[in-house]
């Protein structure tokens, strides 16, 4: 496969990953703060030669060791972008021999946690990076909480700094089974758990000698062996209606589609009414086309007189989502404020929405502890995840969790401020 360039400006990565559907696999690196995330990603960067020409030499320069500090890499991406320059860490991307992965956000990010919890930033899975001396704290514990809402259950575990316990066993199994024992509380496996030194690029892209006693993958093995990311054009076809144009006298429906195909001539059916529709024409920047797939823009039109609106979603007819005026959901509290009882609030899920209430909170949890601070509760506090039951005005097409599903992460809104993100866990059908 011809490999594309390492750094792009983000137009050109977001044509190219278009063009491309989901080939690439998008991972964030999670962990708490001083555990090494932007050491590990430069790093990554740098054994997978994606690194730009005379980049290390600039910041080996500065390095008191000898050793480059790779966590500046970042920093100068950083740079870079408030000059426009460039890109930051967020669009870097690095290939091995068998995929392209791409790094879609770094916590430390002051919008990481939001850009995350709302879908702003979606992942295919996730490396967490836990100091080997420091071990689990609090925020390892809050990512994880993350990660097990959003169902972004394909994790591999860095313990990193190896190097600063002399690559010794002993103290990479105690953190081991202390984040195999967090992980089993949020109900997750990871696919390993690789002893790595950042720094040093232990048992990244080849194994260390000071590591010797270990027999797992490198990490660059362990990323090559996740399951390949649902491919969107396969999944059935979800079309959320953005607009309803009249042109001379023809109802054009424009939109994005989320996943799936469309063809001309197909019967779709229309959420959450469940009509049934065929397509007459699709254009695409004024050409007519007789299919279009997952991720382009399109124009369409249909044969029947119907009254399509914004907010309406057009569906594979064999396999429909829900269209629920109630369902179950996870969701993680963002706003500083909170939410009591009797809150009035807005629901978004791709274009719909829908004025809500959260009906019940069956149970609300802190992220950092993992504790359940309260059945059947009737406030949620900033951070706070919780399972809770959502009523909702009008019903909208949502599905459960999975990959691939776009129809099952939203965000609520209160008073006008974005204040959480959630993803379906159980959405019973609509009683016609
Ligand atoms: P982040 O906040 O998680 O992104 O952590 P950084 O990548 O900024 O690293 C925090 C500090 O740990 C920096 O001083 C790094 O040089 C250091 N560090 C990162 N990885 C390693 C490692 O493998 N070994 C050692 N000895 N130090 C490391």
């Amino acid at each position: 496969m011809l490999l594309p360039p390492a750094f792009l400006p983000s137009s050109e990565i977001t044509s190219l990953a278009r063009a491309m559907d989901t080939e690439w696999l998008r991972i964030v690196v999670v962990g708490h703060v001083d555990h090494g995330k932007s050491s590990l990603i430069g790093r990554l960067l740098h054994e997978s030669g994606a690194l730009p020409d005379g980049r290390l030499e600039e910041i080996a320069r500065g390095a008191q060791d000898g050793l480059p500090e790779w966590a500046l890499l970042l920093d100068h991406f950083s740079e870079e972008r408030e000059q426009e320059r460039t890109i930051d860490s967020t669009q870097a991307f690095f290939a091995t021999a068998s995929r392209v992965y791409r790094i879609i956000d770094a916590p430390g990010h002051r919008e990481f946690l939001k850009n995350m919890v709302t879908g702003a930033a979606q992942a295919d899975a996730a490396i967490l990076v836990v100091d080997v001396e420091a071990g689990v704290l609090e925020q390892t514990r809050r990512h994880v909480a993350m990660l097990a809402m959003l169902g972004l259950r394909c994790l591999i575990v860095a313990i990193n700094k190896m190097d600063r316990v002399g690559g010794k066993r002993g103290p990479f199994d105690a953190v081991s089974s202390s984040v195999l024992a967090l992980l089993r509380q949020a109900d997750m496996t990871p696919q390993c758990v690789v002893p790595i030194s950042a720094k040093h690029g232990w048992e990244l892209a080849g194994h260390a000698p000071e590591i010797g006693w270990y027999d797992g993958p490198t990490l660059f093995e362990a990323l090559d062996s996740l399951p390949k990311p649902a491919h969107l054009s396969s999944q059935p076809l979800r079309f959320p209606v953005q607009d309803v144009y009249e042109i001379n006298g023809r109802k054009i429906i424009v939109g994005r589609i989320e996943s799936g195909r469309i063809a001309r001539g197909e019967s779709l059916m229309c959420l959450p009414t469940g009509q049934t529709v065929r397509v007459a024409t699709i254009e695409k920047f004024m050409e007519d086309r007789t299919s279009a797939k997952a991720l382009e823009s399109i124009g369409l039109t249909i044969e029947e007189p119907l009254h399509v609106e914004r907010g309406m979603v057009l569906c594979d007819l064999k396999q429909p989502p829900r269209a629920a005026g109630q369902f179950e959901a996870n969701v993680f509290w963002l706003a500083r404020n909170g939410w009591a009882r009797g809150d009035s609030l807005l629901l978004r899920c791709t274009t719909q929405q829908s004025p809500c209430q959260i009906e019940r909170v069956r149970r609300r949890v802190n992220s950092s502890t993992f504790e359940v601070v309260e059945d059947d509760a009737s406030h949620l506090d900033a951070t706070e995840v919780a399972e809770v039951v959502l009523s909702l005005d009008q019903p909208i097409a949502v599905e459960e969790f999975g990959r691939g599903k776009p129809l099952r992460r939203f965000v609520l809104i209160k008073n006008g401020e974005l204040s959480a993100g959630g993803t379906v866990t159980s959405a019973p059908r609509l009683a016609k």
